[in-house]
């Protein structure tokens, strides 16, 4: 049969035929795409949304790592010097890893203040912000608000605006390519927001414990209570003192849930909820915590049913 359909010329058609669908797209249809690098992966969700098919996008910090502390690696420096544009997070959240790349980068598209540069902080609500004298001597890691502003949808939909603006400035031809994803991603998004605030409703007011001070904008916007933190200060580790008092607190307080990010010891958290009869929840702050969650709407998804379900179990 093969032999058959070579002699007719047929075979050695198809071949071609294939050997031509196999080649990769022209190099001037590829280069058109703007090759984004965030250093977290909410960010590179974000992008994604507005960017579509016209964007590359990679995240350099994991989902599951604290982004706080990210291990620099040789890697990442090869990815930044690749960028057509850096998308970070701000307000210093990153200030311990990521500044030296973007220098040793050697790419001045990315570097701070370029037009490559993109700061997505500026676009978001920003709570927490001091008021006084700036300052890290007592080892916090958010002395300019709090930088954990991506768990709030209205500032999903801020972000997403901001990033489809810089796409359209990067890339005018596309602009109105960037503008639609941002419509669409807007219109999928109250959708959503709409049912997440439904789920959240008949827990207004519900008091929780953070580990970490990461959930400030989920909490206003769903209208949780959030008492306590697991860490004295953000970025120090429980101390005895400190966690005897939270546990006082959440006795007087009748608080039951301690909310966990993925990155940080139970060991502290699983104590204090056995004195409270309280319950440990390991939430996520970030897309990518678990595999199953890969874009900004699974991340409400996920971090909503759990935390529904677990205040269902301590009515
Ligand atoms: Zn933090």
């Amino acid at each position: 049969m093969n032999r058959m359909l070579a002699k007719n010329g047929v075979l050695p058609a198809l071949v071609f035929a294939l050997v031509l669908w196999a080649v990769p797209a022209p190099l001037s249809a590829s280069a058109t795409k703007i090759n984004v690098v965030t250093s977290t992966t909410d960010m590179a969700a974000l992008t994604q949304e507005v960017g579509g098919d016209r964007v590359t996008v990679e995240s350099i910090a994991k989902g599951y790592q604290d982004p706080h502390f990210v291990e620099a690696k040789p890697s990442f420096l090869l990815k930044l010097r690749h960028a057509d544009l850096l998308v970070v997070v701000g307000l210093q959240l990153e200030i311990g890893w990521l500044p030296p790349l973007i220098t040793q980068s050697g790419n001045a598209k990315i570097q701070v203040g370029a037009n490559g540069y993109l700061d997505a902080s500026q676009f978001a609500e920003i709570l927490e912000k001091p008021t006084g004298e700036v300052t890290r001597a007592m080892g916090d890691v958010h002395p300019l608000g709090n930088p954990h502003y991506w768990l709030d949808p209205d500032n999903g939909r801020r972000i997403a605006r901001g990033i489809s603006q810089k796409l359209a400035e990067l890339d005018p031809g596309d602009s109105a390519y960037f503008q639609q994803q941002f419509q669409d991603f807007d219109k999928r998004l109250s959708a959503a927001e709409q049912k997440w605030d439904a789920e959240m409703k008949p827990y207004r007011g519900r008091k929780v414990v953070t580990y970490h001070n990461s959930l400030p904008n989920f909490a206003k916007h769903f209208g949780l209570n959030v008492i306590g933190y697991v860490e004295p200060r953000p970025g120090i580790p429980p101390t005895p003192s400190h966690t005897i008092e939270l546990i006082g607190l959440m006795k007087r307080e009748n608080c039951k849930i301690i909310l966990v990010e993925p990155y940080f010891d139970l060991k502290t958290p699983n104590s204090i909820a056995a004195q409270t009869g309280g319950k440990v929840v390991v939430y996520l702050p970030s897309v990518g915590g678990v595999n199953e969650v890969t874009n900004y709407f699974q991340l409400f998804d996920y971090d909503i049913a759990l935390i529904t379900k677990a205040f269902q179990e301590t009515q």
